[in-house]
């Protein structure tokens, strides 16, 4: 018998990796090796750095069919994220599904701004609203065990995931969780120190423009009504019923929304008024005092 007159390409480590981000920069995906590379790792249970230690390693058949359905959902889409089910926020991994908004590099900021306001080794009480996978109240408790957090979501399914990365994270006994709308779960509290949020805020016009992967992600962590303020206003209005004289309200913005939540904010009688930037220039946190 005469060989096949092309044989079948080997499929290694380093063939793969060539291969698909050829094909994801193809298709327009952001960033086309990392993606690959994270993807190929979590098929292969190993790290991206170990991928390349091992660079020549042929795949098994087995290891192939698992990759090729991952490689096909990503171009049809799907984040990254969710196919891998973890991604890394405030140095932690949190598993993440379509129950919730995957973590955003931006909201790291709002931790670095809340741990700023929360001086270490003094007792607080803090609310997160909108927590979603609990990426903001799982590294609020972790950085200071000795403040007390409530976490609040309107969507079980999404407390559900936060109440999983918990556990992963070694369940730590100040965060409490609270299912309801904004801050009405936790109506029996005493006055809060600070409320953390990052609620929906995308306006009806970049909901019709969404980035495809942003597509596959739970609408209700998204949509902020007509302005995209929908959420933000009515959190300005409600957070001072709750807040203890100089407490923080901390909140996530929409890129174009720094005006209105000035003045909102302003009008609502806060003080110490702040809209700051995220590292890409945009207007991402508003901060203000309630006095
Ligand atoms: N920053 C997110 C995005 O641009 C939106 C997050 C939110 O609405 N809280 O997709």
């Amino acid at each position: 018998m005469s060989a096949p007159a092309h044989p079948p390409p080997l499929w290694n480590v380093s063939s793969v990796l060539r291969w698909t981000s050829q094909k994801f920069q193809k298709l327009g995906i952001d960033a086309p090796r990392l993606s690959a590379e994270l993807l190929l790792a979590h098929v292969l249970q190993c790290s991206r750095i170990a991928l390349y230690l091992e660079y020549e390693r042929p795949l098994e058949p087995e290891e192939l069919r698992a990759y090729r359905s991952l490689i096909q959902r990503r171009c049809k889409g799907e984040p990254t994220q969710y196919l891998i089910g973890s991604k890394e926020f405030y140095s932690r991994p949190f598993l993440v599904d379509s129950r919730a908004l995957i973590p955003r590099f931006e909201t790291e900021l709002l931790v670095d701004f809340a741990l700023e306001k929360l001086p270490k080794g003094q007792k607080h009480r803090v609310a997160d609203v909108g927590t979603g996978c609990g990426c903001i109240a799982l590294s609020l408790a972790l950085e200071r065990p000795e403040t007390d957090i409530w976490a609040t979501d309107i969507c079980p399914r999404a407390l559900s995931l936060a109440q999983e990365n918990a556990h992963h994270l070694g369940s730590p006994p100040n965060l409490h969780w609270c299912e309801g709308h904004l801050l009405s779960p936790l109506a029996p509290c005493a006055p809060l120190d600070m409320v953390v949020s990052n609620p929906p805020y995308l306006c009806a016009q970049e909901l019709q423009n969404l980035q495809r992967e942003v597509g596959f992600e739970p609408m209700l962590a998204l949509d902020g009504g007509d302005d995209g303020m929908q959420l933000l206003s009515k959190l300005i209005l409600q957070a001072p019923l709750f807040l203890a004289p100089k407490g923080w309200l901390l909140l996530e913005i929409g890129e174009h929304q720094a005006e209105k939540i000035t003045q909102q904010l302003l009008l609502a009688g806060y003080s110490e008024v702040a809209i700051y930037k995220d590292w890409a220039g945009f207007h991402r946190i508003a901060q203000a005092q309630f006095t």
